[in-house]
């Protein structure tokens, strides 16, 4: 247990809008950003993870879409439309400076890291956002109509297709940085957020230097319950959990997590699954209200994590 004096180092792993509450809640900490979801369209490079915490760290992101940013103008999309372009995926005008400048230094040779500080500078944030890796990793559903990627399946087709497995390609061949592995090997804590463990954490954790390293930290590592009862929050965790064969629980969460998190924290209206959870997988569960409705909501979950790790 660290010393109350000591300064504490918590790394959030992270994906989109469930992570960015949970982010947003503890303000100053590391994350570590998913990059499965990052995608080549319209000539751009958009990394919509990093992003979504970029903008709920700088206090401008769209809440109620859970992407881009709020009071955002469509004219570019639109104009875009008219010549004949399939705009499936919405970008609004000044979320477009953002991919437009990330491609900019991309094809300058900058890496995503690099790229992802000097936009988190701009936008005036302390805490570091780190991809989880430099390589491209894209996370595929297996549907009937073949191998598609994520956002294509979530947004152009609304996840309305069956699913069948899921893919990380290129995950065998990805390395974690230097700088991943420093901060994490650092950390007196590291926090699973309540992001999609299908989507967005496993394709961060599943990388080889991270997956080892969070085995090695078991001991320090919290995760949070994206699901209450048998349903997820909000998006299509439980969709991909059933997917996989893992029942959607906070039972199924533990077990997809077990190798890597001892401390787990579920809602408190699914406190008849604790006895299951610790008894199977050596989880110490922690039971409190996981709704982030609001900012109120986001500190109380991020001080209470604190006050268990
Ligand atoms: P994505 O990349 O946009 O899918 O975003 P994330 O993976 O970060 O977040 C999606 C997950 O967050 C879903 O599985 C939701 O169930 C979960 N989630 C969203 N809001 C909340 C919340 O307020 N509390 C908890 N515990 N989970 C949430």
């Amino acid at each position: 247990m660290p010393s109350i004096l000591a300064v504490i180092l918590l790394t959030i792993i992270a994906g989109g809008t469930g992570s960015v509450k949970l982010v947003r809640g503890f303000k100053d900490a590391n994350v570590i950003c998913n990059v499965g979801d990052n995608i080549w369209l319209y000539g751009l490079y958009i990394c919509p993870d990093i992003d979504t915490i970029i903008y709920g760290l700088a206090g401008i992101l769209d809440k109620e879409r859970g992407w881009g940013i709020k009071d955002d103008t469509f004219n570019s999309l639109k104009q875009l439309q008219m010549l004949g372009l399939d705009t499936w995926f919405r970008i609004g005008d000044k979320d477009l400076a953002t991919h437009l400048l990330r491609t900019e230094m991309l094809r300058e040779g900058k890496k995503l890291y690099a790229i992802t500080k000097f936009i988190s500078n701009k936008f005036g944030i302390e805490a570091e956002i780190i991809p989880a890796s430099e390589d491209e990793i894209e996370t595929s559903i297996l549907t009937e109509q073949g191998l598609i990627h994520l956002q294509e399946f979530w947004v152009k087709h609304k996840g309305e297709l069956d699913v069948k497995g899921i893919i990380y390609k290129n995950i065998g061949k990805a390395e974690a940085t230097s700088r991943v592995i420093d901060v994490m090997s650092n950390s007196d804590a590291i926090i699973i957020a309540p992001g999609n463990p299908v989507t967005s954490i496993n394709p961060v954790i599943s990388i080889e230097g991270i997956n080892r390293i969070m085995q090695r930290m078991r001991d320090k590592v919290i995760a949070i319950s994206p699901i209450i009862g048998e349903e997820a929050v909000s998006g299509p965790a439980a969709k991909y959990m059933r997917a996989l064969g893992y029942q959607v629980s906070p039972y199924g969460i533990a077990k997809f997590y077990a190798k890597y998190i001892s401390k787990l924290v579920i809602d408190e209206s699914d406190a008849s699954y604790i006895d299951a959870i610790e008894d199977e997988f050596g989880i110490k569960v922690y039971t409190t209200d996981i709704m982030m409705r609001d900012e109120k909501d986001e500190h109380r979950l991020a001080d209470f994590i604190k006050s268990v790790i």
